[in-house]
């Protein structure tokens, strides 16, 4: 039997409530954008010849088995690309997915070029039992709302234009929309990236009703893994984490993957503990207190993290050829 990359059973919040949650990373064909220059994911990927369809259902029944969804309210399913890539995720695996997640919250991942309105009222009239509003929410990884930051610092391979019409095709398909936002690309400095979060979160309130931060990690094998190895690139502090979600006009969720360590988001390493802790609750209460005390309480590092703020220089990009 085939497992899935990875499955686990967790808690989520969502309107206000905090409900049991199951996430599941499936293995697929594999991304076909395939190129952003901090992912490793897109090395996950099956290779040319397998009966995806196949392989697929049976890392879903392998789920059931072993991770049974009932008395789970919401189920993410990831891939190492896109969901609703009839390419990489055949349209018998979907329909599969449907079926066994029937009655869920589901939260789907996919790249805005795969969000058809029809295929996703397909998928919602198939999952929805009448429990949920929204049964579904489409995530896509947006990153940031700067096309010149995507295109320069991640290669992303889309345009802030085309995320708004996957939005309009996944609400006009009955869907909400869900944005992940990555703090700290490559080539960014510190300030630049903190100014750059804050400017995505200002302009995608009203568009996605779901906002996630994703401070940056180096993961293996990735363009950003060579440049962090020769002192190019350092992950942002977990002072920026901090400040963007108490300035954030919302609650926005945080996985600060990593945190603490030197690929993750981190401090000095004496306060990274804390502050990662109270970032993980923040995400399930909603209530900011902690993450405000440690904040004003500070650490030697945070004045280490301002004059980084002040100090660091970008390296310009010329804006004409
Ligand atoms: S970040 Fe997403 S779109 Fe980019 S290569 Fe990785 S899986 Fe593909
Ligand atoms: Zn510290």
């Amino acid at each position: 039997m085939e497992r899935p990359l990875a499955c686990w059973k967790g808690e989520e919040r969502y309107e206000g409530e905090v409900l049991p949650s199951l996430t599941i990373i499936l293995k697929t064909g594999g991304c076909r954008h395939n190129r952003c220059r901090m992912c490793s994911y897109r090395f996950e990927r099956y290779p040319e010849g397998t009966d995806l369809e196949g392989a697929l259902l049976s890392q879903l029944h392998w789920v059931v088995q072993h991770y049974p969804p009932s008395g789970v309210a919401i189920v993410k399913l990831y891939t190492s690309g896109s969901f609703f890539d009839p390419g990489e995720v055949p349209p018998r695996v979907v329909e599969e997915a449907a079926r066994i997640f029937w009655g869920k919250l589901v939260i789907a991942e996919t790249r805005p070029e795969f969000v058809d309105s029809e295929r996703i009222a397909a998928f919602i009239s198939a999952i929805d039992s009448g429990d949920y509003p929204t049964p579904l929410y489409v995530a896509i990884g947006l990153e940031t709302t700067n096309d010149s930051i995507r295109q320069k610092s991640i290669d992303k391979g889309f345009t802030f234009s085309d995320f708004k019409k996957a939005a309009d095709n996944a609400r006009a398909g009955g869907a909400g929309i869900k944005a992940y936002l990555l703090l700290k690309p490559l080539f960014l400095t510190e300030r630049e990236a903190l100014l750059d979060m804050e400017e995505s979160i200002r302009t995608v309130t009203g568009i996605a009703d779901m906002i996630s931060m994703n401070p940056c990690t180096v993961q293996k094998h990735t363009e950003l893994e060579y440049y962090w190895k020769r002192g190019g690139y350092r992950p942002p502090y977990l002072w920026s984490v901090v400040s963007l979600l108490l300035s954030a006009p919302a609650h926005i969720t945080c996985d600060p993957v990593g945190g603490g360590r030197a690929r993750g988001p981190h401090n000095c390493g004496t306060c990274d503990y804390d502050i990662v802790k109270a970032i993980r609750d923040y995400n399930l209460s909603g209530n900011c207190q902690t993450l405000h005390q440690l904040f004003s309480r500070g650490c030697e590092c945070k004045e280490e993290w301002e004059r980084v703020l002040s100090l660091e220089k970008p390296y310009c990009m010329p804006l004409t050829l």
